[in-house]
């Protein structure tokens, strides 16, 4: 026999049924982006390796152990998006999308790649939805785009969640907390690695889920304790409109973000019945990343939905989502003539809109009920020799088990009226 394969390992895969929710999960995450005025992003799955290196930052997690990262044939070194702003900012300067009005309000959607250790909710290639504003550092931008989050999560009927909100400062905040951390984390037992940390990224030794560390940072100095007055006026601000969109937030003082070019406000959507794997979504501001990739010095805000993760807490909550029917209408011709008959209706139904299936290889009647069923769909139309000479299909309601015979020209429209009614 010859060899089966199997998918990589650690890599999300959806197969039908389940792939009608995740595709559910993916369409309402993208809708909120385009209701609220965001033009859609169609981005390369790989990029110059560099680009991560420079935007994400070399010393973070994601960098520096979970790149997939290849040399092409022309001995270039490529990575596969472990992100998706890097790839977005890069696209916006190269083709000088900030030209032409700001803020650039765009979103994308797709896989990203990571060289995680695999379990639930925590994939090798996971989905998301993301979306980004540059050109503007109005803290209202900041509080729609908490919402618009929300707005996706709420569409699909998600509440068990909660949504902390920190800020990572400006600049000037930053290098003076960056000075009291290391000053702290010097005094602290730790090991060699998580030592050397300290001093290249203290900031991410904060995020350290270790017992044996997190039981030492309970006292440590917090970003709020030295920001700036104007980045405590933005962040203020940001807590102003959120309080006018009534969405309610819980302030994580000590929240801080796997990826260094985050400034200012840092949000991240965790929910409650995920286990350890809890963040559907996170996002905050980029400030300066747009200047560090050779554009303009303009700022930036966006954010990251795992639709994985979404789906797997839709799943939480016993959300019922997504549409499981194949199709709306199933066509059974009995005999070769009536064939030839239904399958020109069936293009007339797909044109009119409305999905069609059709019984192939000459199944029994019985037979080809049985797949009518399995399709999900909601009308049956038969055919047969008597039906041909009579010039009539039947058609039945699979729902209510109510026939009625109509005259072939009517088809169409009748099976329209019927699915609407
Ligand atoms: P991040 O870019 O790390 O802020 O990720 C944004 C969102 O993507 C997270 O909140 C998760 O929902 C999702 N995500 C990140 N990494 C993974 C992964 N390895 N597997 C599944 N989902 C992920």
């Amino acid at each position: 026999m010859a060899q089966k394969f199997q998918a990589p390992k650690g890599v999300a895969e959806y197969t039908p049924p389940d792939s009608n929710e995740f595709l559910a999960v993916r369409t309402s995450l993208a809708a909120a982006a385009q209701r609220a005025g965001y033009s859609y992003l169609e981005l390369p799955i790989f990029e110059d390796t560099a680009l991560y290196v420079r935007g994400v930052g070399e010393s973070t997690d994601v960098v520096s152990k979970e790149m997939y990262t290849f040399d092409d044939r022309g001995g270039r070194s490529l990575t596969l998006r472990p992100e998706g702003t890097a790839g977005v900012v890069r696209s916006v300067v190269e083709h000088n999308l900030d030209r032409a009005g700001l803020p650039v309000k765009v979103w994308y959607a797709g896989p990203f790649f990571r060289a995680e250790r695999p379990q639930q909710g925590r994939y090798r290639q996971f989905n998301q939805v993301g979306l980004e504003a540059l050109g503007s550092d109005d803290p209202a931008l900041d509080a729609e785009v908490i919402a618009v989050a929300a707005e996706g999560f709420a569409a699909l009927g998600l509440t068990g969640y909660r949504i902390l909100l920190n800020s990572l400062g400006d600049t000037t905040s930053r290098l003076e907390y960056r000075e009291v951390l290391t000053g702290f984390l010097q005094k602290l037992d730790l090991d060699e690695a998580t030592r050397l940390r300290a001093q290249q990224n203290p900031l991410r030794v904060l995020d350290d889920k270790r017992p044996a560390v997190q039981s030492q940072l309970a006292d440590a100095p917090l970003m709020v304790d030295v920001l700036s007055e104007s980045a405590r006026d933005h962040h203020e601000a940001v807590r102003h409109y959120l309080r006018e969109l009534r969405i309610e937030w819980e302030d994580a003082p000590r929240l801080v973000r796997g990826l260094d070019y985050y400034t200012r406000t840092t949000f991240e959507f965790v929910h409650d019945g995920l286990g350890a794997q809890s963040a559907i979504g996170g996002g905050g501001r980029f400030d300066g990343l747009m200047a560090e990739l050779g554009g303009q010095e303009l700022p930036g805000i966006g954010f990251g939905l795992g639709v994985d993760r979404t789906l797997l807490a839709c799943r939480a909550e016993g959300l019922e989502i997504g549409d499981q029917s194949r199709c709306d209408v199933f066509l059974i011709p009995v005999g070769e003539k009536a064939k030839a008959r239904l399958m020109s209706t069936g293009s007339d139904l797909r044109a009119r809109g409305i999905r069609t299936d059709f019984a192939f290889d000459g199944r029994s009647l019985k037979g080809s009920m049985r797949a009518a069923d399995r399709s999900g769909a909601k009308l049956v139309a038969i055919v047969g020799d008597s039906e041909l000479d009579a010039g009539v299909v039947n058609l039945k309601n699979l729902v209510t088990s109510d026939q009625v015979s109509v005259s072939t020209g009517d088809v169409a429209e009748k099976i329209q009226e019927m699915l609407n009614t």
